[in-house]
């Protein structure tokens, strides 16, 4: 328990990074993880062993119930996906070997219902995590997940903290796991403050996904900030401003307010294209993961998809996805924008983001290793089997493809070959328009070359950022190297527009979706961006205000 801290100062500023934009004010609701508190422990004795066993169980149906509701509610709500997350939970805690294990371990420790299922929890999360792989490790975060909830029941707390959460609250934490964030809905929750976790986080992708303002990386949030505490919360800028003085409150609710007008304004507009004030039209597009997505991108005016994160089809998998599977589930994703262009980005796996269904050797440094094209073409039947599936979805669809990760001209000519082949053996004569993501510092300064193998280029800011300036999307020790801002980023934007003045190049890092930088990015030669689905009103007004000047 805290206590709260006397005479606290108002207007206390903490610096982070931006990693939802936009601005918030609400009261802070402090997300706690049970596992980290301390719990009841207690010796019991033999005789007492039944009774806390009996315990465990009624926990673990009550349990159970929940799970069953929560899914299917979520699939009523949200999607499918998500629900199958607690389905997966509830067949975990109906193994009957499991309550046996915990029986086991109340009679060989002696020690209380919370302390047995701590343990035996703790050690099953611990060996999934040690296995290495991620759907092995997402077993870790369910493990985790599930104890905390029996932890919950067993000491009479009936729902996941973040279910109650109160309205127009700011949700301040450590940091989300997953299956945390399937609680979190617009109408509560107005803004998210995390300590750990930069752009690439969980809490980053889906506080951008449903549109609320997110800061994260400061490490002394939870000293910094107590329960009810009022907070601005300054996505655009990366701060928060903690129990703000009269006058900064007055001018946040001002900016909030206009930034609501202004939404309702793009809004208005967004199905119009967006035209700079010197006539030049900008191809603003969407970057989704599934049909969700590609639907709210419609809604908010996408002129089509510029990347379609295709991983998630292979990441959930524990064998690989047949051709008819990729099909039906690119067909299912995209057919609603069938008459826009629509860019699939080839697998983009490899090094972090490990397949669960190939024993891949472990890389001591997987975002230096074999990734994305590298890895595919070392797998040609992967890839392969993607090249053909594109191909019958581009006679009914307009589809371009994406190359992932590109260092070398080599890549790109044995891509172009092994499509050539596809369309061949698929009877297909035309092939869709080919691309190469420039993510690589190597990439960028060789795009001319590169660019005689592709119809078009589009840039992955996420990746280039964190190759340029060495430093890591997902640590938050190197946070502040990893700025998509710095000179260098536009310098090497620069640099690929002029280089490659008769091909399209596009946008598709989260640079693209930062509002304040839209007419920096425009003024290098960019053509194209493509941003987060409830971005693109936003984006395509801002474009509107543009004078490139050429
Ligand atoms: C990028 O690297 O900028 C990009 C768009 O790809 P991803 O974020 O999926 O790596
Ligand atoms: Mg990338």
């Amino acid at each position: 328990m805290h206590t709260r801290r006397k005479n606290r100062t108002k207007n206390v500023k903490l610096v982070g990074s931006r990693i939802s934009a936009g601005f918030a004010i609400g009261r802070a609701y402090i997300y706690r993880d049970i596992l980290k508190e301390t719990h009841d422990f207690y010796d019991i004795k033999r005789y007492q062993v039944a009774e806390e066993h009996d315990r465990i169980i009624r926990a673990m149906r009550a349990v159970g119930d929940d799970l069953g509701l929560s899914a299917r509610r979520i699939e009523k709500e949200l999607d499918t996906g998500l629900a199958d997350i607690f389905r997966a939970q509830g067949a975990i805690l109906s193994d009957e070997a499991l309550a046996k294990e915990l029986g086991n371990e109340l009679k060989r420790e002696l020690v209380n219902a919370e302390e047995a299922v701590k343990r035996v929890f703790h050690r099953w999360e611990v060996k999934f995590r040690q296995m290495g792989n991620d759907l092995l490790s997402q077993r870790a975060d369910d493990m985790a997940d599930l104890c905390r909830r029996l932890l919950r029941r067993l000491e009479g707390i009936h729902a996941h903290t973040l279910e109650e959460i109160p309205e127009e609250s700011v949700l301040v934490a450590k940091q989300l796991l997953p299956s945390d964030t399937v609680f979190l809905s617009r109408q509560s929750t107005v803004a998210v403050v995390v300590a750990f976790g930069g752009p690439g986080s969980h809490a980053a992708l889906l506080t951008r996904a449903i549109g609320i303002p997110a800061v994260g990386h400061i490490p002394q949030l939870l000293e910094e900030v107590r329960s009810g505490d009022r907070l601005i919360v300054d996505g655009t800028s990366g701060i928060v401003i903690v129990s703000p003085d009269t006058k900064t409150l007055e001018s946040y609710k001002e900016r909030v307010q206009k930034s609501r007008i202004d939404m309702v304004q793009a809004k208005k507009r967004c199905d119009e294209p967006a035209i700079t004030l010197d006539g030049v039209k900008i191809e603003v597009t969407a970057n989704i993961t599934c049909r969700e997505d590609l639907e709210l991108a419609l809604e908010n005016g996408a002129d089509g998809i510029g990347l379609y994160r295709v991983e998630g089809l292979y990441l959930s998998q524990t064998v690989l996805p047949s051709a008819q599977e990729l099909f039906e589930v690119m067909k299912y994703t995209l057919q609603p924008a069938a008459d826009k262009p629509l860019t699939i980005r080839l697998l983009d796996a490899g090094g972090d983001k490990r397949l669960p269904f190939l024993d891949l050797p472990r890389e001591d440094n997987p975002f230096l290793g074999r990734r994305g094209i590298r890895f595919l073409l070392d797998y040609p039947d992967l890839l392969s089997t993607q090249l053909e599936t594109i191909l019958h979805l581009s006679q009914i669809l307009n589809i371009r493809i994406l190359v992932p990760m590109v260092t070398l001209r080599d890549e790109l000519e044995r891509v172009r070959q092994m499509l050539d082949t596809a369309a061949t053996k698929a009877g297909v004569d035309s092939v869709p328009p080919l691309g190469a993501m420039i993510e690589t510092p190597a990439a960028g300064l060789c795009v001319s070359d590169l660019a005689k193998y592709v119809d078009f280029v589009s840039v992955g800011t996420n990746d280039l950022t964190q190759y340029t300036m060495a430093a890591g999307r997902e640590n938050p020790l190197v946070n502040q190297y990893f700025n998509d801002h710095h000179p260098a980023i536009f310098k090497l934007l620069q640099f690929v527009c002029d280089s490659v003045p008769d091909k399209p190049v596009s946008l598709c890092g989260e640079l693209a979706g930062d509002e304040a930088s839209v007419a920096q990015v425009l003024r290098t030669g960019i053509c194209g961006l493509s941003v987060a689905p409830p971005l693109l009103p936003t984006i395509k007004e801002a474009v509107r205000k543009v004078r490139l000047g050429i």
